[in-house]
This record gives structure tokens, C-alpha cells and sequence, in this order.
């Protein structure tokens, strides 16, 4: 489980995360909704390592501290993160990419066989193995990008605006693909503009406003609280820039962390931090 606790960051005077608490469970995904400017990539970067600002609160994965480890080091432990605009290398094929992701210590152990679940789980980059990244389709490219998180063996997968440019079409692909990630026992952690679309496949979720989390509740209660519904679920399915105007306080959440049959893909046992 990854545990969040009070974590706050700010760029210079500016705070972008005030006293955020969340957790995410295997198997469990969770989204992360927000207006534009509400702190929601701060937050993953913040749990990554790799946010600019400063950072106070404490990051644990299933009880060991992540807090001050350097962003390597945090994916070796077993969080990785897909960033927003996915960075994969456009040059190599997609082969090479998903090769890339098995870089921790503990990951590359066990490479050939976390390759061959992707493939299993995500037929489409077996037919496509060979093929260079950067001539696939914008949701072709982000099935890759998540390929390659997974090869580093992660408990948990953090997904920055996934959606992000996609058809509605292709959306819907991606938001399956993130079912089956969660069926391998990863915890996913998404944050998204597509409420709709999020809340449908999530199992939980929490509001982020202003640089705070002001509610949280299982995805379903969410999808349909009229507060919930006027400021992100309005018009079609995309979050509004609008900030939303709910006073609710927090309320205690259902916890779904129901395993799978599916194995996780695999870490060595021991896996070196460097
Ligand atoms: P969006 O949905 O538009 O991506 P967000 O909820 O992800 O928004 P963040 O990107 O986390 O929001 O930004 C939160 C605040 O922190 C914003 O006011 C932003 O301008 C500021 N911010 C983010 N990154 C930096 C940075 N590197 N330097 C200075 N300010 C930053």
C-alpha cells in the first residue's frame, strides 16, 4: 500500500500542495480529480522524487519510507510513474522502449519474464514489437509508455493525464488497459481530466482543490454526487477548468484492495538501492 501522509510542496513562497493525505492499495485503482492548476502533478511528482519544489510530509510503500529518496531510487522500491506526454523514445522500437523500463536492479532480474507479461497482457505490443515508437498511434504510444512503467515491476503506477489528446475511441482503450494493470495487482494511481471515464473504472477517488484534498469516497459515490457531477462530470465528460464550489467535509472511504488472481510482475527478492 502506498501511504501519503501531510504532504505539502511549494515552488519558492508559491504552496502547490497543502497537508495531502492519500493511499492506494494493490489492485486498487484510485483517480485524482482536480481543476487545472490544483496541484495534481505537483502531487505526483512529489511522490516520484523528481518535483522542483519544496517538499515536506512523508511517502511510505508498504510501511518503508520513500521520503528523500532520489526519483531512481523510488522506482526501485516500486512506484513508477507515467508522465504526462508519456516519454517514450520515438526513435527505438517498441521493443527497446518496454526493454528501457526494466532498468531498476530488481526489475532487470526478472526481465525476460515481466516482458512476456506485458505482452500477454497487452497483445497489441507483441504484433508491434518491432515497430519504432514514434510511428504508433497516440493511444498505441501511451499502451507503450504504460508497458514500460510496468517492466520496472512497480506495486504502484502513477498515470499524469493519460488521456491527454486521445480520441474518444482511444480513450476508452486506455482506460480498459488500465483494468488490466490493475487485474496484474498494481495499485494505480491516475490523475485525469476525464472524470467520466476515470470514475468508471476507478474504485475510489479523491477531490483535489486548490492544493487540497477537501473530499474523497469510493468512485461510485463520487460519479454520483450532484456536487461531484455539477463541477466534473457537466459538460460531456471532461473536467471543467472551473474550480468546484462543494463544501462536504471528508467522509471515511470503503476500501477495495481486492487481490487478483493474476501475479504481479515479478522483482528479485532483494533488489539493490543505489
Ligand atoms: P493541470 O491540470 O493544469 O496540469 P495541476 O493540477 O496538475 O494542473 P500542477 O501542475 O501541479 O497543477 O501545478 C500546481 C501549481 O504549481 C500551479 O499554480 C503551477 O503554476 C505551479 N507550478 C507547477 N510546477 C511549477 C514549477 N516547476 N515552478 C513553479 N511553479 C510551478
Amino acid at each position: 500500500m502506498l501511504e501519503v501522509k501531510n504532504l505539502s510542496a511549494a515552488y519558492g513562497q508559491h504552496p502547490s500542495l497543502n497537508d495531502v493525505s492519500i493511499n492506494v492499495g494493490s489492485g486498487e485503482i484510485v483517480v485524482i480529480l482536480g481543476a487545472n492548476g490544483a496541484g495534481k502533478s505537483t502531487l505526483l511528482r512529489a511522490i516520484s522524487g523528481i518535483c522542483e519544489g519544496k517538499v515536506s510530509g512523508s511517502v511510505t510503500l508498504s510501511g518503508d519510507s520513500l521520503t528523500g529518496l532520489s526519483s531512481d531510487a523510488i522506482v526501485e522500491k516500486g512506484v513508477a510513474l507515467v508522465p504526462e506526454g508519456r516519454g517514450i523514445f520515438g526513435d527505438l522500437t517498441v521493443k527497446e522502449n518496454l526493454l528501457l523500463g526494466a532498468y531498476p536492479a530488481g526489475a532487470r532480474e526478472t526481465e525476460r519474464e515481466n516482458l512476456e507479461r506485458v505482452l500477454m497482457q497487452f497483445p497489441k505490443l507483441r504484433e508491434r514489437q518491432g515497430q519504432i515508437a514514434r510511428t504508433m498511434s497516440g493511444g498505441e504510444q501511451q499502451m507503450v509508455a504504460i508497458g514500460r512503467a510496468i517492466m520496472s515491476a512497480p506495486e504502484i503506477l502513477m498515470l499524469d493525464e493519460p488521456s491527454l489528446g486521445l480520441s474518444p475511441l482511444l480513450c476508452k482503450e486506455l482506460f480498459q488497459n488500465l483494468t488490466l494493470v490493475k487485474d496484474l495487482g498494481i495499485g494505480v494511481l491516475l490523475v485525469e481530466q476525464n472524470a467520466k471515464q476515470s470514475l468508471a473504472i476507478a474504485d475510489r477517488g479523491y477531490l483535489l482543490e486548490n492544493t487540497r484534498v477537501t473530499h474523497e469516497d469510493t468512485a461510485a459515490r463520487l460519479a454520483n454526487d450532484p456536487a461531484v457531477q455539477r463541477a466534473y462530470l457537466g459538460a460531456g465528460s471532461k473536467t471543467s477548468a472551473r474550480p468546484s464550489t462543494r463544501s462536504t467535509p471528508l467522509v471515511e472511504v470503503t476500501k477495495s484492495t481486492k487481490p487478483t488472481g493474476n501475479p504481479t510482475p515479478r522483482r528479485s527478492a532483494d533488489p539493490q538501492i543505489g
